[in-house]
């Protein structure tokens, strides 16, 4: 596996493989990797040529100087990983290579980015992480980019800004991985007490109680989040949100007659997290409430 810092060491090393007709695929990371960033990254390499991962902690897209500054990071052991999950080239630029002096851009997407995580974590974050993934694109110039479904509000807009600007990249979104527990994977995991570890569980038990309460036929939003909220309060959580959205708009549903996403953010001790799962009403995918209540996992889907 090959390190690239600088934009234009990157861009060579891409030259030649790009010259011979090989696929490229990316995955835009912040570090500090875990097994949902290596699936990304073992799925980019069953379908390209070449992979590349970039190792970014955006500055841009953080809030508080406090959060950026307790984000974990581990370069060396990132790049243990990434080659162990057969990645070719690392791109792990500084802030200063990414945001030179003058640099003054700012990609945003309308809409979308003004709901839930862009209400909650303020409007330069989403611009923050437009900003950096149409600079990754256009480094990388990838066939490919993948994304976790883990965040899937930024995966719909990522989606958004290709359309919008006719990149010509394709926008693949991989399953959440998961602890045994339910857990989703994140670097932000590792800040949890023990006790707060034990309390975390209860963000994807809620989506799952939610998914139950339609699978048996609860067609109004409020209703079916109700169980929702109860087990969060029941682990001492209280949600920044617990919504019913449209898949691509984010918009809250009025009702559930569709495919819907629940998704959920709440902070365990000062640990933001959030997640995420498809809800389907029994009638539209035409499978026994059973089935879907025992928590059976939407597939990845790739635009
Ligand atoms: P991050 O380093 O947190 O910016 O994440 C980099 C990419 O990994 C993003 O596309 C995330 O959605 C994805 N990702 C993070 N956690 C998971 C997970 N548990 N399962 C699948 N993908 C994930």
């Amino acid at each position: 596996m090959n390190t690239a810092a600088g934009i234009s060491q990157l861009r060579t090393a891409l030259a030649e493989p790009r010259r011979a007709g090989c696929s490229i695929g990316l995955v835009p990371t912040m570090g500090a990797l875990h097994e949902g960033h290596l699936s990304l990254m073992r799925r980019a390499r069953q379908e390209c040529d070449v992979v590349v991962v970039s190792l970014f902690v955006n500055p841009a897209q953080f809030n508080e100087q406090a959060d950026l500054d307790a984000y974990p990071r581990d370069p060396a052991r990132d790049a243990r990983l990434a080659e162990q999950a057969g990645v070719d080239l690392l791109f792990a630029p500084s802030p200063e290579e990414m945001y030179p002096r003058g640099f003054a851009t700012t990609v945003s997407v309308a809409g979308i980015t003004e709901l839930l995580e862009g209400a909650q974590r303020g409007p330069g974050h989403f611009d923050g992480v437009a900003t950096v993934v149409a600079k990754l694109l256009s480094i990388v110039a990838p066939d490919v980019a993948y994304f976790g479904a883990k965040d899937a509000q930024q995966a719909a807009m990522v989606r958004r800004l290709v359309r919008d600007l006719s990149l010509p990249v394709r926008i693949a979104v991989c399953p959440t991985v998961r602890d045994p527990d339910g857990l989703a994977l994140s670097s932000r995991n590792a800040r949890l007490s023990p006790q707060q570890r034990a309390q975390a569980p209860a963000l994807h038990r809620a989506l799952l109680a939610i998914r139950r309460a339609v699978c048996d036929g609860e067609t109004h939003p409020a209703a079916a989040r109700a169980p929702g909220l109860t087990v969060l309060r029941d682990a001492g959580l209280e949600p920044e949100y617990l919504e019913l959205v449209d898949p691509d708009s984010f918009r809250p549903a009025p009702r559930i007659d569709r495919r819907l996403l629940a998704v959920v953010a709440a902070r365990v001790g000062s640990t933001r997290l959030i997640d995420n799962e498809a809800i389907e009403p029994p009638q539209t995918t035409g499978a026994p409430p059973v089935a879907a209540a025992a928590g059976a996992q939407p597939t990845g889907d790739t635009q």
